[in-house]
């Protein structure tokens, strides 16, 4: 579904992806992991055309999307949830929502889509006349990946979801992505310092180190790998 091949981008003159290939296939789960700087967020930015790839080939669903605009990559069925969350905190969460859905016509397939994602969270459809600025971490979590439902992707990008969240939200926000994939049949790219629960939930996983991708494999064996056991799990 997705393919970078040897793909390059970074900032100023600093190279902070250093020719990555990768692919996602559709309905899977991968996971890419590392340590803090090593390119994750710039993966998902230049993706996104946010980071203008520099050089080699982004394919989505065999089409080159590097160099398209940001919004059209959108259109195409790519949609990132950012490190940090970015809810508007001064929309309601009916508001926020409204505004993940804001390049959709068909308001009947909007509605249906709302009213899954207040079955998914339950706790958001208690809170949809509330500011979003007014949630938990969580919750803000749970709202801005439902802001991204609501554009309909085909392909989700989780950046750290996990972050600075407590262990039983963390949990559970887990649990809902897999919920999400195998639901409504979303791919979900999901790049995370939390290497444990991310290759628990993943199919594959790609590591990365340092702007360069230098493992890959099923997560169950990146799980017994060694040295991904002592570098990233703690164990
Ligand atoms: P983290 O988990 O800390 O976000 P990461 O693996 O996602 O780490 P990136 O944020 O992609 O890593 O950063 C990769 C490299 O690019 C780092 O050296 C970082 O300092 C640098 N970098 C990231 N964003 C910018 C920016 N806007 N301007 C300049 N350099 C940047």
């Amino acid at each position: 579904m997705l393919e970078l091949v040897e793909v390059q981008s970074g900032y100023g003159n600093k190279l902070a992806i250093k020719g990555i290939s990768l692919e996602v296939k559709e309905g899977e789960i991968i996971t890419l992991i590392g340590a803090n700087g090593a390119g994750k967020s710039t993966t998902l930015m230049t993706i996104c055309g946010v980071t203008p790839c520099r050089s080699g080939k982004i394919l989505f669903q065999d089409r080159e999307i590097q160099g398209l605009p940001a919004d059209e990559i959108v259109r195409l069925g790519i949609c990132q949830v950012p490190e940090g969350r970015h809810i508007f905190p001064q929309l309601t969460v009916k508001e926020n929502l409204d505004m993940g859905a804001f390049l959709r016509t068909d308001r009947e397939g909007v509605k249906r889509d709302m009213d899954y994602i207040f079955t998914l969270f339950p706790i958001l459809a208690e809170r949809r006349y509330q500011d979003g600025g007014n949630l938990s971490g969580g919750e803000q979590q749970m709202l801005a990946m439902s802001r991204a439902l609501m554009a309909r992707p085909r392909m989700l990008l989780l950046d750290e979801p996990s972050m600075g969240l407590a262990p039983l939200v963390i949990r559970q926000i887990f649990e809902i992505i897999r919920q999400i994939n195998e639901e409504s049949n979303t791919t979900i790219f999901l790049v995370e310092q939390n290497a444990n629960q991310a290759l628990h939930i993943a199919d594959r996983g790609y590591v990365m180190e340092n702007g360069r991708i230098t493992l890959a494999g099923a997560a169950g064996e990146l799980l017994d790998n060694k040295d991904i056991q002592k570098a990233y799990l703690g164990i």
